[in-house]
């Protein structure tokens, strides 16, 4: 089975929910809104404390060139707008909605089945627009403005849409289900955006999907291919396959270069997710004010999928869930590997937050660090052939230069080196920090090159 060349690691899936269905969640009576739910500038609020708002209205519009609006999740009264805790723990302006329960909408959606025919008439001319309003970003948790990925500079020449099904992260099933309960939606969300490559010559589409899903494989390889030219390719199960890097080289064999973009190979990822919000607000005009998020850790009572209305606050859904365990030990927002663990769960559920996971103590595995002994583990497993301790040394003694010599800027934050480390030690953690004081050092080197 194919998977990835260079490092990675096996971890145990612990997919608990993966056979349980979306669910709907009622909507809460306050929503909070974080005008930056994307990678990028924050959008620019456009409404103030007593604004009447609908459901699909957007209440802060993208700012810059890599930015996405916000929209209205539902209709009501803006209470505020101020800075709350956001799911990746830092503080963000946000807006503050009281829902009025109405769910009256600016411009209602329509809801057209999918199906190759309706691709077909589909003119896909004004797809970055569609896709622009309704403020869509990578839902797999990079939160990459979609339109932006849509528009790789000129003169590139795209031949391969993958989607990504991956969904490695242990605990995570939100893809999983989506894959099994909306493979047309998703099936049809690619075949738009390989129309939309396709002036520049035939474009091939991918939808890769670990072998821990077969139900999700089985249905998708039945459906997708009647939308065109789309290989559901079943990959080993090994981490992080969903890395965009790692996917392209297991479903194609090409390595995108360090600090390159996978356009530069002929390659655009989206997740699975996102090619069905895509089709929604191409085909049917409606903006993403939901998403799929799963519930789930031993700390949880009733683990679940749920469609939840952004800006839900965690401590609702988990409420839905029927609260947490006595043993519960840690809040995730995101999966085990790449979330973030958090201290509050009055934060609200946004485009990128794919799972609320609550660990149990027995899961959390909370070790001190001990000395590293050297061992070269982390070596081994880096999939971007790095090389994590020494980065952390380096971090240690402040030599920013040599972080950058080392290529820190290429790790994608996977955290397979923490996973492996025979000391416990938090070298995704350092190395974090580290990429902060080399992006520092970089913009200091560029305004000294722009004053002479
Ligand atoms: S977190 Fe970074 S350094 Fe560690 S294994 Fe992943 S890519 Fe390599
Ligand atoms: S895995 Fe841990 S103990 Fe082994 S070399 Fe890397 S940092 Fe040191």
């Amino acid at each position: 089975m194919k998977t990835f060349s260079m490092g990675g690691i096996h971890v145990d899936d612990r997919k608990f929910t993966h056979a349980s269905p979306i669910e709907p969640m009622p909507v809460p009576k306050e929503i909070v809104l974080p005008v930056s739910q994307h990678i990028g500038a924050p959008a620019k609020p456009l409404v103030k404390k007593g604004d009447a708002v609908k459901a699909g209205q957007i209440i802060a519009e993208k700012a810059g060139m890599i930015s996405a609006n916000i929209i209205s999740s539902v209709s009501g009264t803006v209470r505020a707008v101020e800075n709350r805790q956001g799911p990746g723990g830092f503080h963000l302006l946000s807006i503050v909605i009281d829902n009025d329960g109405r769910d009256e909408w600016i411009a209602a959606p329509t809801s057209t089945a999918p199906s190759p025919d309706v691709v077909a008439k589909t003119d896909v001319s004004g797809i970055v627009a569609a896709v622009e309003k309704a403020g869509i970003v990578g839902m797999g948790g990079a939160t990459f403005p979609t339109s932006v990925k849509l528009s790789p500079p000129p003169g590139t020449v795209i031949d391969t849409v993958i989607l990504n099904g991956v969904e490695c992260e242990p605990y995570l099933t939100a893809d999983a289900r989506i894959m099994i309960e909306h493979a047309d939606r998703i099936a049809a969300g690619l075949a738009l955006v390989m129309k939309h490559f396709s002036k520049n010559g035939p474009v091939k589409g991918y939808i890769g999907i670990e072998a821990n899903k077969p139900d999700a494989i089985e249905v998708l390889s039945r459906i997708a291919p009647t939308y065109g030219d789309i290989a559901v390719v079943p990959l080993a199960l090994k981490y992080p396959q969903g890395g965009e890097k790692q996917l392209i080289n297991a479903l194609t064999g090409r390595s995108v270069p360090s600090g390159k973009l996978p356009s530069t190979v002929g390659c655009v990822v989206q997740n699975v997710a996102t090619a069905a919000a895509i089709y929604d607000a191409v085909v049917d005009g409606r903006p993403l004010v939901d998403r799929v998020v799963t519930v789930t850790g031993g700390g949880v009572k009733n683990r679940k999928n749920l469609l939840v209305r952004l800006g839900t606050s965690f401590a609702s859904v988990l409420e839905h869930c029927g609260g947490v365990t006595d043993d519960s030990a840690m809040l995730i927002s995101g999966g085990p590997m790449m979330g973030k663990a958090l201290n509050s769960a009055t934060v609200p559920v946004t485009k990128g937050v794919s799972g609320i996971l609550v660990l149990n103590e027995d899961e959390a595995n909370l070790y001190d660090e001990q000395p590293c002994i050297r061992c070269g583990r982390c070596v081994e497993v880096c999939p971007m052939g790095l090389h994590p301790a020494l980065l952390a040394r380096n971090l240690e003694i402040g030599d920013y230069a040599k972080l950058e010599e080392l290529g820190i800027l290429d790790c994608i934050e996977c955290g397979s080196c923490n996973y492996i480390c025979a000391g416990h030690n938090h070298l995704v953690q350092s190395i974090r920090l580290g990429k902060i004081r080399v992006n520092e050092l970089i913009r200091e080197r560029n305004k000294k090159a722009e004053k002479k």
